[in-house]
C-alpha cells in the first residue's frame, strides 16, 4: 500500500526514535533514576512564566473568534510586525512584516522554503555532521542533498570542499548555527566567507544560490559568544528560525522564516511560500501560538540551566579523557568514539545505562551526540557510569 518514497523512510526510522523507545524499556528494567538517556534534543527546562501568562491573557483579553480562527496563510499581520520590529532592534536589521511567515515550527519552515525554490534534480549543499532530516525535506521535492564532509579538527565548515561542490544544480545551501549535533556556532570571517563564495558563484554560473540558515538554537549561546545574523552578509538568504528551543514549545509547533527584501524575487517568494504553507496542509501557524510569541518576544529561556549542564558534563567527560571540543551553543556535545565503530561504542554505554546517538545518525561516524538537556541531577547521577565507560577502553 505504502509509496515507494516512504519504504526507505520505514526502513530506517530514525535512530534517534529507536533509543527513545530503548531508554522506556531499560528504565522498566532498572528504574527512571538508573538510565541516563542523553538521546532527544527535548528541552528539560520549562518554557518562561511568560509564556503561559501570556496564553491566559491572550484567553482572557482577546476575542475568541479573532485567537482561533483562521488568518492570512502567513500569518496575523501584527504579529509578523512585531517580530520584524523586534529582530530590527537586535540585529540592526530593516525588515517588515511581509518578510517574516509564521510556521509549524522549523521543520515546517525548511519544508516551506524547499517546496518554494525547489525543482526535480535541483542540488542543495548541506555540511556534515548535519541533522539528518534535512535529507528526507529535500527529497520531498525530488531534491538531492549534497555533503561537505566534516572537518572534525573543529567541526567549522570546510569551505574549499563546500566551493567545489557547488555547480550549476545547487539551488540551495543549509547551515545550522549553533550546531546540532556539535555546539559549534560559526563566526563572523566564516560567513563572510562563506558569503563571497557564494557570491563569487552566483556571478560565475548566472544563478541564484538560497542560502537557507536553520536556526532552532540561535539563543542557546554560552560565554558571551556572538552569533551573527546571516541576511547581512548575504543577500539570497533566508532564515529558519523556531520557538521550540529559545521558549521550550516543541511541542506547539511555532516558528517563521524570514525572506528578507534583499533576497531576488523576494515578493514572488513571499507570496509563493505562502501557497506552500497552505498547499503542504499546515494552512498557517497554529494560531494561540503566535499570539503568544508576539507577547514573549523579550522572553528567555533558562540558558543558564543548559550551561551549567555543559560545564559539568564536559570537563568531566574530558577528565576521564574522552575528546570533544566545547560547545559553544546549542545543548549537545559531540564527543569522539574511543573506537572506530561508534555503534559499538554506542552499545557498551547502552551496558552502563547511558543512551547516546551514532554520529552516523549525523552523516559523521566515529562521534557520539550526547543531549545534555537533561536535569543536573541526571549528569551527576550518570557521570560514575562515563568513568566506568572510560575505564573499559583504557582511556
Ligand atoms: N533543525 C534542527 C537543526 C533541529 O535540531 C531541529 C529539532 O531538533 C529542527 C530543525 C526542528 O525543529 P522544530 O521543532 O522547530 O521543527
Amino acid at each position: 500500500m505504502i509509496s515507494e518514497k516512504m519504504k526507505p523512510l520505514l526502513q530506517n526510522n530514525s535512530a534517534i526514535r529507536e533509543m527513545f523507545e530503548e531508554g522506556k524499556r531499560l528504565a522498566k528494567i532498572y528504574g527512571a533514576e538508573n538510565v541516563y538517556d542523553f538521546s532527544l534534543g527535548n528541552p528539560n527546562v520549562p518554557a518562561p512564566p511568560e509564556v503561559d501568562a501570556a496564553i491566559r491573557a491572550i484567553l482572557d483579553e482577546e476575542e475568541s473568534t479573532f485567537v482561533h480562527g483562521y488568518m492570512s496563510n502567513s500569518g496575523y499581520e501584527d504579529v509578523r510586525e512585531a517580530i520584524a520590529q523586534s529582530l530590527n532592534e537586535r540585529f540592526q536589521t530593516a525588515f517588515h512584516q511581509g518578510n517574516i511567515l509564521m510556521t509549524v515550527g522549523a521543520a515546517s519552515g525548511m519544508n516551506v522554503i524547499l517546496k518554494t525554490i525547489l525543482n526535480p534534480g535541483d542540488q542543495v549543499i548541506t555540511f556534515a555532521p548535519y541533522f539528518l532530516e534535512y535529507g528526507n525535506y529535500v527529497r520531498n521535492y525530488d531534491g538531492e542533498l549534497v555533503i561537505v564532509p566534516p572537518d572534525t579538527e573543529t567541526f567549522q565548515p570546510n569551505l574549499e570542499a563546500f566551493a567545489s561542490r557547488i555547480g550549476e544544480k545547487t539551488k540551495a545551501v543549509i547551515i545550522n548555527t549553533p550546531n546540532n549535533p556539535t555546539g559549534v556556532v560559526y563566526s563572523d570571517a566564516v560567513l563572510r566567507q562563506m558569503a563571497e563564495i557564494l557570491t563569487a558563484k552566483q556571478q560565475e554560473l548566472g544563478t541564484d544560490i538560497v542560502l537557507i540558515s536553520d536556526e532552532p538554537y540561535r539563543e542557546l549561546a554560552y560565554d558571551g559568544v556572538d552569533v551573527p545574523y546571516v541576511t547581512k552578509y548575504y543577500a539570497n538568504t533566508v532564515v529558519c528560525y523556531s520557538y521550540s528551543k529559545s521558549l521550550s514549545l516543541p511541542g506547539e509547533r511555532i516558528g517563521y522564516l524570514v525572506i528578507p527584501d534583499e533576497l531576488a524575487d523576494s515578493a514572488e517568494v513571499f507570496a509563493a511560500a505562502t501557497i506552500a504553507n497552505r498547499v503542504l496542509g499546515c494552512v498557517n501557524a497554529p494560531s494561540l501560538m503566535q499570539r503568544v510569541v508576539m507577547r514573549c518576544l523579550h522572553a528567555k529561556a533558562n540558558v543558564a540551566a543548559y550551561d551549567r549542564n555543559r560545564n559539568r558534563l564536559y570537563s568531566a567527560l574530558i577528565s576521564y579523557g574522552f575528546t570533544c571540543i566545547k560547545p559553544q551553543g546549542a545543548f549537545y556535545l559531540f564527543v569522539k568514539s574511543p573506537e572506530p565503530d561508534e555503534k559499538a561504542f554506542c552499545t557498551v554505554c547502552k551496558k552502563h545505562n547511558i543512551l547516546v546517538v551514532p554520529g552516523s545518525s549525523f552523516a559523521c561516524p566515529g562521534y557520539v551526540r550526547v543531549s545534555y538537556c537533561v536535569s543536573y541531577e541526571q549528569i551527576e547521577r550518570s557521570l560514575p557510569a562515563f568513568e566506568a565507560v572510560a575505564k573499559e577502553y583504557g582511556l
